[in-house]
This record gives structure tokens, sequence and C-alpha cells, in this order.
């Protein structure tokens, strides 16, 4: 990640600052100090904040890292009156940006503890904290060893003009069918960016398991999985956290928006797969899959209401999607709400896919619907 950034058929692109000085800053020693990046969720439910703290030494678990706090009135968070948010450690990732051993933590939000009328009243997720809800849920059911693999598709904007990557300014490129999956100039738009973030990802410790070009140009996917538990959510936040972190050196805008470009052009999803130890073992998973669609199809509208924030401008039934209306299932069927692998009903166990999920699905609650509806109610 060096220098400025040419594109075949876009022009020039290039970045702010010249990216050839900080690496000289970056090899220089730091004396046993660690620095620690914690990233949260803002209150918008989809911005990620972070901010760095100086450890004296490298913690060796959770319980080395502090409690920390930052100003919610800044994040719509809280009043200014009684900005104090509490962070609380929840994942250490290596940083891929800063490198040694430095890291990123993933946190989530609480309102402080407080004295009131003399009495102790502990610390408390805030309204918009999703991972406290999803880490409740998944200690019920651990035993059941969820796996949850998310597809996470998104769009490159042009910073300044917000229109695609690689697009023709104030035009469109030629209609789908060349993109996905594709090589070559005007084709795959912007690899580096993709290149970088996959290695990112590895160093970071983000289980990231496959990247590839998706049907609109400028659009990509990664998958992140298969995740057990809570390293879902954690591992999606933080890869998106990366990915911006990337874009935003090269001077480009990363979008999570479902339907980015109205009309013609596909949609972004975030397909949730998901299987557990009973739908895995053979021969009793196939049919333990058709028990969790049955009770899916009778929480489809508690579903769709929180899978994600415009969805409703993609799932039209159109472009490889189901009705956000009608719940349906089928084997290898991509127009459906959850698609089953071919494979599924030949070897009698796997996992499936709900294909309902938008590319701006906040992990913590759709895997957390995933578990309540399948094997909590
Ligand atoms: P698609 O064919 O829908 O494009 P992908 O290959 O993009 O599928 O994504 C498949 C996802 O399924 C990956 O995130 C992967 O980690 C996940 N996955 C694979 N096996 C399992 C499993 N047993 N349980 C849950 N998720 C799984
Ligand atoms: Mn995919
Ligand atoms: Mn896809
Ligand atoms: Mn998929």
């Amino acid at each position: 990640m060096s220098g400025p950034v040419v594109f075949g058929t876009t022009g020039k692109v290039e970045s702010l600052l010249d990216t050839n000085i900080l690496p000289r800053f970056q090899s220089l020693p730091q004396f046993g100090k660690v620095a620690a990046e914690y990233v949260w969720i803002g209150g918008s439910g989809s911005d990620l904040r972070s901010k760095t703290k100086t450890l004296e030494k490298l913690p060796k678990s959770l319980g080395d890292l502090p409690k920390w706090n930052y100003d919610g009135s800044s994040t719509g968070q809280a009043p200014g009156d009684d900005s104090e948010v509490y962070l609380v450690a929840r994942k250490i990732y290596k940083d891929p940006f800063r490198g040694g051993d430095n890291i990123m933590v993933m946190a989530d939000a609480h309102e402080p503890p407080r004295d009131v009328d003399g009495k102790h009243v502990d610390m408390k997720p805030i309204p918009t904290n999703t991972r406290f809800a999803c880490m409740e849920a998944m200690e019920k059911v651990m035993k059941e060893e969820p796996w949850f693999g998310i597809e996470q598709e998104y769009t490159l904007l042009n910073s300044t003009s917000k229109w695609p990557l690689g697009w023709p300014e104030c035009g469109f490129p030629g209609p789908q069918g060349p993109y996905y999956c594709s090589a070559g100039s005007g084709a795959a738009i912007a690899r580096d960016i993709v290149e970088a973030h996959l290695k990112a990802c590895y160093f970071a410790g983000v289980n990231i398991s496959g990247v590839n070009a998706e049907v609109m140009p400028a659009q990509w996917e990664y998958q992140v999985g298969p995740c057990l538990g809570m390293d879902m959510g954690d591992d999606l936040w933080m890869s998106r956290y990366i990915l911006l972190r990337i874009a935003e050196l090269y001077n480009i805008e990363v979008t999570f928006d479902p339907k980015p470009i109205p009309g013609d052009w596909n949609g972004a999803g975030g397909h949730c797969n998901f299987s557990t130890k009973s739908t895995r073992a053979a021969p009793g998973g196939w049919e333990e899959i058709q028990k969790h669609i049955g009770k899916l199809e009778k929480r489809h509208a508690v579903h769709i209401a929180s899978y994600g924030e415009g969805n409703e401008r993609r799932l039209t039934g159109k472009h490889e999607t189901s009705s956000m209306h009608d719940f349906s299932w089928g084997v290898a069927n991509r127009g459906a709400s959850i698609r089953v692998g071919r494979s599924v009903p030949v070897e009698k166990c796997g996992y499936y896919e709900d294909r309902r999920p938008s590319s701006n699905l906040d992990p913590y609650v759709v895997t957390r619907l995933l578990v309540e509806t399948t094997l909590l109610k």
C-alpha cells in the first residue's frame, strides 16, 4: 500500500497523502509500549468508532485490558451532561496497520456503574449495545456449537462523486454479466483493496474464508466463517473496520447500503450460513434443518424487521433475492429466503443459508435471532 493507485479505465485515483512517509515512523522501536485500538459501534448501529490506548505491556488475555470510556454525546449514545460511556474489551486482534505487538480490540458499550442514593448500581449495556443480548443467547446454546458464516457484500465508491468506483462519470457501465468473479481491467475494479483486506484480516486473526468480485461492477464480497458463537459478530465487525481503514488509505469510500444503485443493478447482501452440532451430524441433520426451517417460517416477520435497514429496496424478488413479504426455501434455490445446499439431502447433514440479511446487517442481531428461533423457541 504505497504510492498513488492507478486503475485501468477509471483514471487516476490518488491518496490524499504521500503514503511513502508513514512507514519511516512505523518501524521505530516502541520500547515495550503497545498501542491498543479499541473499536466499538456508534449510535447509528452501523458506524464504527475507535480510539487508541497505550498499554505499558502486552496483554496476555482480555482480563489484562483496562476498561475505558468515551464521549457518548459525540456518537449519539449519551446526553452531554452525562456523557461517559464505558468500553468493555471483548476480543483481541493483531493490528495490521501498526504491525508489531500492537493490537486492536473489539469492545462493547455500557453505562458506567453508579451510586444511586448510596447504593451501587452495576454497569449495564447501553440501548444500542446489540452484542450483550447476543452473548446471553449464545451462552444458552453453546452445547449445540452454533457455527455461522457470513458473506459480506459491499460497494466501492468514488469518495468525491459518491458514484461507484470505475463507472463512467455521469454514466453507466455495460449491463451485468461479465463482472461476477471476473478478472481484467474495467471488470474487477480496485482489486488492490480486496487483496490488502484479505492479507490484513489473516494477520489480524479475523476468520476470513474467501473473497470474490460481485455481479455489479465495483461490488465485492468476502466471507467470514465458519465461526463459533460470538466470534461471528466480533470477527465481522472487525473485518468491516479493517476494510474502512484500508479504503481510507486509497481515499475510496465503502458503502454497505443494500441497494446502492436503484434499477437493474444487484443489491448487496449479507447471507448468513448456519449449522449446529445436530445439523452437522448424519443421518438426523437433514431432518433437523427442516425443523429449523419450519420455525424460521413462523418468525419470518420478526427476522425481516431486523435484517438490515433499507433491505426492502433489495428484497424485491429480482436479482437473486426473494420477496421480503413471503418466506420460501429450496435446495440450491437462490431466489428463496433459505437455500439448502445440493449436498445436504444427499449426505443427510450440513448447513443452510439465510439469504435475507442485507449487507448492512448487524451480525450480533442476526446470529442471536437465528439461535433464538431455531434453538430456544
Ligand atoms: P455462496 O455459494 O452462497 O456464495 P460462499 O462460499 O460465499 O457461498 O459462503 C459460504 C459461507 O458458509 C462461508 O462463510 C463459510 O464459512 C460458511 N460455512 C461453511 N460451512 C459451514 C457450516 N458447516 N456452518 C456454517 N457456515 C458454514
Ligand atoms: Mn458468496
Ligand atoms: Mn454474493
Ligand atoms: Mn450466498
